[in-house]
């Protein structure tokens, strides 16, 4: 144990030699970069998750590294608990917390425009209510305007308020901009932390297995299978399903758009749907997901351990999720009363929230998914081939 703490704290003060060094890196890189000095010469957690293995492939921390790593983190919590040289120890070795820092530093490092990076850190709880109410509000007054906000049942003829081809132009460019700018931001990084990456024969099992890790969410069961820590040092698997129940929500819904599409256009077949055809009940599948997953992730955040989150970040994190949450319990208010005279109102609020939450998707939490499974899948391929040190261990 001596030796571990002499090795340790030789590995502590390496650390903070090299950031005098590397004069480039932010002070929360910095704080990233001597805690990762710390790790590599202690060890403990490399069964945790994959940042220790991918860790231990390396000696020195750059700018990529840091940022690499930091998103391959999945914030469980988990290293933090079992840290022996966590606070109050003088290393201070906090890693979800300094990781957490660097992750949303890199979102509006690579953003795309560069100019709008700065929103990550301005998106909040207020912004997204503020957007989602503004807009809801922006729609019900044309609805008055046009004097179509109060009518007759309409059998749920969701296009007899807004047209098909403007509801399908507005969300299609909005959507559209936040799929470039999510790619454009993505590729920036991976150019970043993997630079020369040439396809090679391990490219498609590695793409097997980033998929595999991050829709199972491999990293959230604090690897031993128990799961991660929330509150305090018990583990939960909670996170992890609640995540589950929201990305799998999302992603019923999505289908149920995309099936409304094809039928609309190849089918010729135009909504309102019966209950029981597939994009109904595929969206009321989602709707449900996204109604639970939010809330229960709503639930963790309001109860986690204050110590191993960035707390700047909470109210980006809360923003997504009311606007998810306030998406799917509109959407599905909108299926209930589609047959009554409050169809036009709930649509207009339904629609405000939906625009709302695709506007922000591009500056919000949101881009933690495409930027870990980006990490996911550098990790995939780097841990298929040998250690450039011959040290580490997969
Ligand atoms: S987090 Fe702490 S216990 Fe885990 S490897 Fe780093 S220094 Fe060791
Ligand atoms: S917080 Fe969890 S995912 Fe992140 S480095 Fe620690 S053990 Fe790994």
């Amino acid at each position: 144990m001596q030796h571990l703490e002499a090795l340790t704290r030789e590995a502590a003060a390496l650390g903070e030699g090299a950031l005098t060094l590397a004069g480039t890196l932010t002070a929360d890189e910095s704080e990233v970069a001597r805690t990762l000095q710390i790790c590599n010469a202690c060890r403990y957690c490399e069964g945790f998750c994959a940042v220790f293995p991918a860790m231990t492939r390396r000696l020195e921390f750059g700018k990529a590294d840091l940022h690499y790593l930091s998103n391959l983190c999945h914030n469980c919590g988990a290293c933090f608990h079992a840290c022996q040289y966590a606070p109050p120890h003088e290393f201070a070795v906090n890693i979800p917390q300094a990781m957490a820092k660097v992750r949303v530093q890199t979102y509006g490092d690579y953003a795309f425009p560069a100019a709008l990076g700065g929103l990550y850190r301005r998106a909040g709880l207020t912004t997204a209510l503020a957007l989602a109410v503004g807009l809801a509000l922006f729609l019900l007054m044309v609805l008055g305007m046009r004097g179509t906000l109060l009518h007759e049942p309409l059998a749920g003829n969701f296009y007899a308020i807004f047209p098909h081809n403007l509801l399908a132009a507005m969300f299609g460019v909005v959507f559209g901009f936040a799929v470039l700018a999510l790619g454009i931001g993505v590729t920036r990084f991976w150019r970043q932390v993997s630079p020369g990456e040439r396809p090679d024969d391990a490219r498609g099992a590695a793409i097997g297995g980033a998929a595999h890790d991050a829709l199972r969410l491999k990293y959230l069961d604090g690897g031993h299978g128990q799961g991660c820590n929330n509150d305090d040092d018990a583990f939960t698997l909670a996170r992890r399903k609640f995540h589950h129940f929201t990305f799998y929500g999302f992603m019923l819904c999505f289908a149920a758009t995309a099936v409304a599409t094809l039928y609309h256009y190849l089918l010729d077949l135009h909504a309102p749907y019966p209950f029981f055809s597939l994009p109904v009940l595929l969206g009321t599948a989602g709707g449900i997901g996204l109604l639970i997953g939010p809330a229960g992730l709503l639930w963790l955040n309001m109860r986690r351990d204050p110590r191993t989150m960035d707390l700047e970040q909470r109210p980006m994190d809360r923003g997504f999720i009311a606007l998810l949450l306030l998406t799917s319990a509109s959407g599905l208010a909108l299926l209930a009363f589609r047959d009554t005279s409050a169809m036009a109102a709930l649509l207009a609020i339904h629609l405000g929230i939906v625009m709302a939450l695709f506007l922000t998707l591009p500056y919000g939490k949101f881009a933690h998914g495409i930027f870990r499974s980006a990490a996911l899948l550098k990790w995939n391929i780097e841990k298929r081939r040998p250690s450039d040190l011959a040290l580490g261990s997969d």
